[in-house]
């Protein structure tokens, strides 16, 4: 990462002030970690405190990139709060090894499961029994079950004029937070399609909302099709967002085209990598979008039947396959949230690229309305 030299040359006094930015300057950032293909999403709240969602995959790589943007780039000492979306390794794997290197706080996380989360009988229970152990046992302050209506407990900056902060799960366990009173039907609903999928704890999997004033953020770790039909119909039960995770690192299996357009996002961003994810339903689904300005990928789809699917250069932040030594650094997607909610400004520091765009005040639906 072009930071690292930096860091290296000014040394601890560019360290010290790094490590209180988020304090001082109040903003919400979010970064996009490189897990490649996995999820590991970490948020730092205008108040300084650090929310990672998932960890990537187990080796090594992630758990040190991981590391490298909350230590180097976001300048947190501690993860206060580590929530799990579901049970896959490309979600769980890092957070075992950055245990190891950084403190973690409070664990927000389903039931983990005592068998394979995919139902894959008894040879594969065997091999989750093994496969887990890191999840299961790394060092936190206190594990918190996790279901739909959690509400993360955040600091808010004291004083007049701050922005409320709210970070909630809307899905989990293929259960949903109620509907909002006085929701009205979704006119999208008569357009909805079922599709007969293999059930996976991705089904499973819990979904996010983040709030900072009239902002809004979606994570939806890998929720499918189905289960994305039922956050918007029969009425939306999130509203409309201004950046959507694109769930599921843009697989089609996900991305359900009535749940895009009924959040209507200004940009998406998307965990894919360089052989996974980028589908073209889901591409389709983002650029028929109501509203949709941009839309970032962690990494440009190298495959040759996905070339087309790409999104222009400038919104990559990994050109190249960097999956291979893990020594090579994979580059993030940084967001920064105005202190005042109003704009958002995305840069991908490896490229220099940076963009500003207007929070979407007003938003319709439940909770749009500030
Ligand atoms: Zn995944």
């Amino acid at each position: 990462m072009k930071l690292r030299p930096c860091l290296a040359a000014c040394g601890l006094f560019l360290l010290a002030a790094r490590a209180h930015a988020g304090l001082s300057d109040h903003t919400l950032d979010i970064y996009w970690n490189d897990v490649e293909g996995g999820g590991s999403t970490l948020i730092i709240t205008p108040a300084g405190e650090s929310i990672l969602i998932d960890s990537g995959s187990p080796g090594g790589r992630d758990s040190a990139r991981i590391h490298d943007t909350a230590v180097n780039v976001a300048g947190v000492k501690k993860i206060d709060y580590y929530l799990q979306t579901h049970f896959h390794m490309d979600h769980i794997g890092g957070v075992g090894e950055l245990a190891a290197l950084m403190p973690i706080g409070q664990v927000y996380e389903r039931t983990v499961p005592g068998h394979d989360p995919d139902g894959g009988g008894a040879s594969a229970d065997g091999r989750w029994q093994i496969s887990s152990k890191a999840y299961r046992t790394f060092a936190s302050d206190q594990r918190n079950h996790l279901q739909a209506g959690t509400v993360i407990p955040l600091k808010v900056v004291p004083g007049p004029g701050s922005l409320p902060l709210a970070l909630r799960c809307i899905v989990a366990d293929q259960k949903f937070v109620d509907p909002p009173a006085g929701a009205v039907k979704n006119p999208l609903a008569d357009q909805i399609v079922v599709h007969q999928l293999v059930p996976t704890d991705n089904d499973n999997s819990a979904a996010f909302v983040l709030d900072f004033g009239p902002f809004r953020f979606w994570d939806g770790g890998d929720l499918t099709w189905n289960f994305e039909t039922k956050v918007v119909v029969p009425v939306n039960l999130v509203g409309q967002v201004d950046v959507y995770q694109v769930d599921h690192h843009g697989l089609a299996f996900s991305n359900n085209p009535v749940l895009i357009h009924s959040f209507a996002p200004t940009v998406s961003v998307m965990n894919n990598g360089s052989g996974k994810g980028t589908e073209k339903s889901t591409v389709e689904g983002l650029k028929s979008s109501p509203g949709i300005l941009d839309m970032y990928q962690v990494h440009k789809d190298l495959r040759a039947d996905h070339l087309a699917n790409n999104t222009p250069d400038e919104f990559c932040a990994n050109l190249a396959s960097t999956s291979r030594p893990p020594t090579i650094p994979g580059n993030i997607i940084k967001l920064s949230v105005a202190p005042d909610g109003k704009s958002y400004t995305i840069t991908i520091p490896s490229t220099g690229h940076t963009k500003t765009y207007q929070t979407r005040m007003g938003k319709d639906g439940p909770g749009g309305q500030k």
